[in-house]
C-alpha cells in the first residue's frame, strides 16, 4: 500500500489520499479505523449548577433555567471539536494509571480528563438585548492552555439566555474512541472510489460537453486542454470531469450526439480516498494514527494466530 496526499490537499480540515497498490477491502479497513478507532478528545461528562443565583450589584436574581434540557446541552458540548494533542501523552480514563484502580466517581486526573468551566449570565432587566448567546468561546479551559477552544470553533453556539437566566457548569473532556460515541469519531464523510484516468477518444464529439463552458474546481474551463496525448491523470482534474460528465450522461438528451467520447478507466488497486475532520486533529495525524491503530492491531493478531496454532 502506498499512500500520498492529493494536489491540493490538505483543504482546512478536507483530505484526499491517493493509496496505489492496494484493495477495496485494506481501504475499507483504513476508512473503518479512521471512523472508529482513531483515538480524539470530546466532552463526555458535564456537572451543571442549579438553583437561584443573586447579583450584587442590581440585586436581580438569576435562574439556571434556560431553553434547552441540560441532557441537549451536553450533548451539544460533546460536539464540540475539542483539539486533542496525540503528543502530549493523554490516558483513557479506564487505561490511566493514576486511576484504573479508584472508584468510579473517583476516576478523572491531569493525565485522562481536560476540565473546561461555564458561567454565563442573561441580560440584566435594564438591558435592551431580550437575550444572550452562549458560544464555544464562553467555556473556560482550567487545564493546560494547549486544550483551549480553537478560535475557528468559538462562535459554535449552545444555547441562548433570556433576561434573569444564567447556565453555570463544569465539562470534563476525556479521549474515547468513535466506536463508543460518535463525538469521539476522528473524521466524517469518510469515503473512497476508484481511482479514474481519462481519455478524450473523439475530440470533435467531446465539444458537447466542452460547449457548456463548466469549470473545474478550481475554475479552469473544462475542454481539450486538460488533455495532454489525449490522457487526463490528474486526480482532481478527473473528479472534475467525473462530474461534468453527468451533464452529457444517460437521461440528458446529449449522451447519443456525445457518444462516449470522453471514457474514464479505473486504475487498477488505485484509489481515492477522502474524509473531513472535526478540527479536533488536523488531517494527516488522522491518516497516520489510523494506519499506527491498524499495524498494532495486525501485529496482535499475527500474535494471537501463533498461539491458536502452537
Ligand atoms: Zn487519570
Amino acid at each position: 500500500m502506498k499512500a500520498s496526499v492529493v494536489e491540493g490537499y490538505p483543504q482546512g480540515n478536507k483530505m484526499k489520499v491517493l493509496i496505489e497498490d492496494t484493495d477495496a477491502s485494506q481501504v475499507n479497513a483504513l476508512r473503518r479505523a479512521i471512523m472508529s478507532d482513531v483515538p480524539k478528545m470530546a466532552i463526555s461528562k458535564v456537572m451543571f449548577t442549579l438553583g437561584v443565583n443573586q447579583d450584587n450589584n442590581h440585586d436581580e436574581i438569576f435562574e439556571s433555567v434556560n431553553a434547552l434540557p441540560d441532557e441537549v446541552i451536553a450533548h451539544r458540548l460533546a460536539m464540540i471539536p475539542i483539539p486533542t494533542q496525540p503528543d502530549e501523552g493523554m490516558a483513557f480514563p479506564d487505561e490511566c494509571e493514576s486511576c484504573m484502580d479508584l472508584a468510579e466517581e473517583d476516576v478523572g486526573c491531569p493525565t485522562c480528563q481536560v476540565l473546561y468551566t461555564l458561567n454565563v449570565q442573561g441580560p440584566s432587566a435594564d438591558s435592551d438585548e431580550p437575550f444572550r448567546v452562549v458560544r464555544a468561546g464562553d467555556l473556560t479551559n482550567v487545564s493546560d492552555p494547549l486544550f483551549d477552544i480553537s478560535e475557528d470553533m468559538q462562535s459554535i453556539p449552545i444555547t441562548y439566555l433570556a433576561q434573569g437566566q444564567f447556565l453555570e457548569f463544569i465539562a470534563f473532556a476525556t479521549l474515547g474512541r468513535g466506536r463508543d460515541h460518535a463525538k469521539w469519531s476522528a473524521a466524517s464523510a469518510v469515503t473512497f472510489q476508484p481511482c479514474y484516468e481519462a481519455e478524450l477518444k473523439k475530440p470533435k464529439k467531446a465539444s458537447v460537453l466542452f460547449d457548456l463552458n463548466l469549470k473545474t474546481s478550481d475554475g479552469r474551463p473544462i475542454d481539450a486542454k486538460l488533455f495532454t496525448s489525449k490522457k487526463c491523470s490528474d486526480i482532481s482534474t478527473v473528479l472534475d470531469l467525473e462530474k461534468a460528465l453527468h451533464q452529457v450522461g444517460h437521461g440528458t438528451g446529449r449522451d447519443a450526439d456525445f457518444d462516449d467520447a470522453i471514457v474514464l478507466t479505473k486504475v487498477d488497486g488505485s484509489f481515492v480516498f477522502s474524509y473531513e475532520t472535526d478540527g479536533s486533529l488536523a488531517p494527516e495525524a488522522v491518516f497516520n494514527m489510523a494506519i499506527e491503530e491498524l499495524k498494532s492491531r495486525f501485529t496482535n493478531l499475527g500474535e494471537d494466530l501463533d498461539r491458536a496454532f502452537a
